[in-house]
């Protein structure tokens, strides 16, 4: 145990879990009850939520990110900026990059994803997978420098405008949707015919956004077919190379841009410090600890839970992430004061799904939205987080306008 005279709790990631652990404990906890410090790579905290706009190109990237010093009170909770390397669970230490290693009494691990490619090669190589601030900087650059070279060779190669999409679940449908609402514009400001430009969305299942309502799956293909994308469904990516793709039944799409969205494992620090994992993420308790562990909690894309009306695992998305956050952020307080600790119950209030422009899909309570009001309710959802972590001042300063 750690050995100062107030228990110490370190929060690993400032993404929706973390953020919105540290938000709730800077609230509820006494100054006398811990020292807590939340620890994460950037000084900023982003909302992954949203990058598929700017890898678009369709929003600002700097939108997405704010300062954690402006929505956390740092007179409650310490920040570090710091690379978490290695937690050392039977020392109650975790290793940062910089500073070297902190004890902990009480750790809560949200450190998010990490892109899953389930075995197929050349994606970290050729393909754009990270879904971070800088990484869909580098998606939006890049297709604005294919433009611009397009039109500055002597012979323009079909490929600089061929953009291919893998996995049509939720985050590749919804970057094909800003895309496709921006490639008009793109044509315009770079003087490029848009027959010339093909974009594929690429999917191993038997259906798009497999699991998802058929009829607002039907809604969306066709409203993006109709902006000139193609799918390829039941047609898996065997091979990512500098050339292109190859599917599974050998035929080769050739594009400068593979937009990587094949879905996504714990973050590899939860392999390395030996939890019993399924692909990164661990099968947490009710109470959201890892078994076994009395002092460690491990939430958000990281953690596990199953639902159990299916009896299969639910996705990992950020409206489960910020609901565990508040579990633990009550557990906390309860192992500190001895009381009982909380059972997590999801409570799914729906899945919406932009599709650039006024256009979404969704499934609220068993309500279908389409169009304008699904597109609205995004934004809704969108403003509601702003609203849990900063209150009414954050969402009306960083908020999306709902029309
Ligand atoms: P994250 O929010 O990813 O936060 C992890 C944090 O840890 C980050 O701040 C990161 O910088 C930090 N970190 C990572 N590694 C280290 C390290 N080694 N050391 C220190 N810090 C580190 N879900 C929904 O519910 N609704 C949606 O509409 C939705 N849209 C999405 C759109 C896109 C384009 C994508 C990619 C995902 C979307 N999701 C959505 C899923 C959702 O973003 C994730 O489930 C959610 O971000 C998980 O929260 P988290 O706290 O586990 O991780
Ligand atoms: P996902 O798992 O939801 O979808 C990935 C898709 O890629 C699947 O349909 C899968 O069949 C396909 N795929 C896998 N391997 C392939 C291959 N080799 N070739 C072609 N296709 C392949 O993952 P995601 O879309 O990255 O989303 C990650 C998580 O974030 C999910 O839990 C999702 O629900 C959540 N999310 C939610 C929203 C939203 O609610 N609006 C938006 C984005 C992401």
């Amino acid at each position: 145990m750690a050995t100062s005279v107030k228990p110490t709790i370190l929060i690993l990631g400032a993404g929706y879990g973390g953020m919105v652990t540290a938000s709730k404990i800077a609230k509820q906890f006494g100054s006398n009850d811990a020292n807590v410090t939340l620890i994460s790579k950037h000084n900023y905290h982003y909302q992954t939520t949203w990058l598929h706009e700017p890898a678009a190109g369709t929003m600002d990237p700097d939108r997405t990110r704010m300062p954690i010093s402006s929505v956390i009170n740092t007179n409650k909770i310490k920040f570090v900026q710091d690379e978490v390397n290695e937690i050392k669970k039977e020392e109650n230490k975790v290793v940062l990059k910089e500073s070297g290693e902190m004890e902990y009494d009480y750790l809560v691990t949200a450190l998010g994803a990490v892109p899953e490619t389930f075995g197929v090669g050349g994606v970290f190589e050729h393909a754009f997978s990270k879904w971070t601030v800088n990484g869909v900087r580098e998606i939006k650059e890049h297709i604005e420098y294919l433009f611009a070279k397009y039109n500055n060779e002597p012979e323009p190669r079909d490929d600089y405008l061929t953009f291919v999409v893998a996995g049509a679940g939720f985050t590749g449908m919804e970057f094909i949707g800003e895309l496709s609402k921006r490639i008009p514009e793109l044509c315009q400001s770079y003087d490029v015919p848009k027959s010339k430009v093909k974009m594929y969305v690429i999917e191993a299942a038997p259906t798009a956004l497999p699991g998802f309502d058929p009829e607002l799956v039907e809604y969306a293909m066709n409203l993006l077919e109709h902006r000139g994308v193609e799918f390829k469904i039941n047609q898996p990516i065997s091979e990512v190379n500098a050339e292109g793709v190859v599917l599974k039944d050998g035929e080769e799409i050739k594009s400068q841009t593979v937009v990587w969205a094949t879905g996504v494992r714990g973050h590899p620090v939860i392999e390395q410090a030996g939890f019993e994992n399924m692909r990164g993420r661990v099968k947490v308790e009710r109470d959201l600890r890892a078994p076994g562990e009395d002092n460690i909690f491990i939430i958000g894309d990281c953690s596990l839970i199953i639902n159990e009306e299916t009896e299969r695992p639910y996705p990992p998305t950020a409206q489960i992430a910020m609901q565990q956050a508040e579990t633990v952020a009550d557990n906390l307080l309860a192992l500190l004061k001895g009381s009982e600790l909380k059972e997590f119950k999801p409570d799914i209030k729906g899945t919406v799904a932009s599709l650039g422009g006024k256009e979404a899909i969704g499934v609220v309570g068993n309500k279908k939205l389409y169009g304008t009001s699904a597109n609205f309710m995004k934004k809704m959802i969108d403003n509601r987080y702003l609203w849990i972590l900063g209150g009414a001042g954050l969402m009306l300063k960083r908020g999306k306008s709902p029309l």
